[in-house]
């Protein structure tokens, strides 16, 4: 009983989850009902397998993981299964993830044959002494770690291969386009507060199609694409990765919070104006320490949801909604 008691949180706060799965021109003239339909429902199971650990009383780390396993596995979705493909035609993928407790972070990038990165992301962070890892060594880890192999082929799609062959095509006057908008939409994020009010964040991708050898975007980018620290805030971004390095966007938000006062809404909407004015499109979702929280895209849609104990799930694709 004593034991039982000693693990009851002094003060049980409200959970709460908010994921996304990537933005870009997702416009309503360009989906169809099927996918549409497709895209919600697994949003949703995405959420409620993060909803099922946070409602039992689990960790926002763990349920960050979870969540990130369901979108990892769906094809659907710019990462694990599904990710887009190198210049090289191969699939690259980066991920992190962050305790918002302690500012543990553990990050991965250019991983091939893990199933789910953000787990090796998160044995970085628990079984090295390292922040991040990168390539064959993060590979030979994953190996060392007992984390689920998988063949190369597991990742491809023919939908992310012809997207490729569109990209080789292109009119070569656009190479100067990074924002690419066609070309990179579906990275994975989730962000959570638990009930004993720790925040963690998480973002997964395979990056964004016809990348160069070697070239690591933000999601992987402690500060960039994930940050979470209990004092502020907990941040997934998703966009045109090389813009969100510049404006360190995660770390930003978290700082206009913890150092204006703003709240998540404020912040976010911030920084995402001032990464666009750098030529940088994209999005963010953001959970604040007291469990407020946000998302703000300047694309024309973002697969996004959220769920909370206090109120129903909801998901959402396009701006208007
Ligand atoms: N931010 C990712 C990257 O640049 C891509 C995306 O979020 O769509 O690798």
């Amino acid at each position: 009983m004593a034991a039982a008691f000693l693990s009851t949180p002094a003060m049980a706060q409200d959970w709460r989850l908010v994921i996304h799965g990537g933005a870009g021109t997702i416009a309503r003239d360009r989906m169809t009902p099927e996918r549409d339909a497709e895209i919600r429902a697994a949003l949703t199971q995405a959420l409620e397998a993060g909803s099922a650990v946070l409602a039992d009383g689990g960790s926002a780390l763990d349920a960050v993981e979870a969540t990130i396993h369901v979108l990892e596995d769906d094809p659907n979705f710019n990462a694990g299964r599904g990710a887009v493909f190198t210049a090289e035609g191969r699939n690259e993928l980066d991920a992190s993830i962050m305790d918002g407790r302690d500012r543990r972070a553990g990050a991965v990038a250019g991983v091939t044959a893990t199933r789910h990165p953000i787990s090796l992301a998160r044995a970085v962070m628990d079984h090295s002494p390292h922040v991040m890892m990168a390539s064959e060594g993060a590979n030979l880890f994953s190996r060392e770690q007992g984390l689920e192999q998988v063949d190369p082929s597991w990742f491809r799609t023919d939908e992310r291969w012809e997207q490729l062959q569109r990209w080789l095509a292109r009119d070569r006057a656009d190479a100067s386009d990074l924002s690419g908008a066609d070309y990179k939409y579906g990275t994975v994020g989730a962000v959570a507060i638990d009930m004993e009010g720790n925040l963690a964040a998480g973002t997964s991708t395979g990056g964004t199609t016809g990348k160069l050898y070697g070239r690591v975007g933000d999601s992987p980018i402690i500060g960039a694409g994930t940050y979470a620290d209990n004092r502020a805030c907990a941040v997934s971004a998703t966009g045109a990765g090389e813009f969100y390095i510049r404006e360190g966007v995660a770390h930003e938000i978290c700082a206009r919070i913890r150092f204006l006062g703003e709240t998540p809404q404020q912040a976010a909407d911030f920084v995402q104006t001032e990464t666009l004015a750098l030529g940088g499109d994209g999005g963010v979702i953001v959970v604040g320490a007291d469990g407020s929280w946000a998302w703000s895209f300047n694309t024309a849609g973002m697969y996004r949801g959220m769920a909370a104990a206090d109120s129903a799930p909801q998901v959402a694709i396009y701006g208007d909604e």
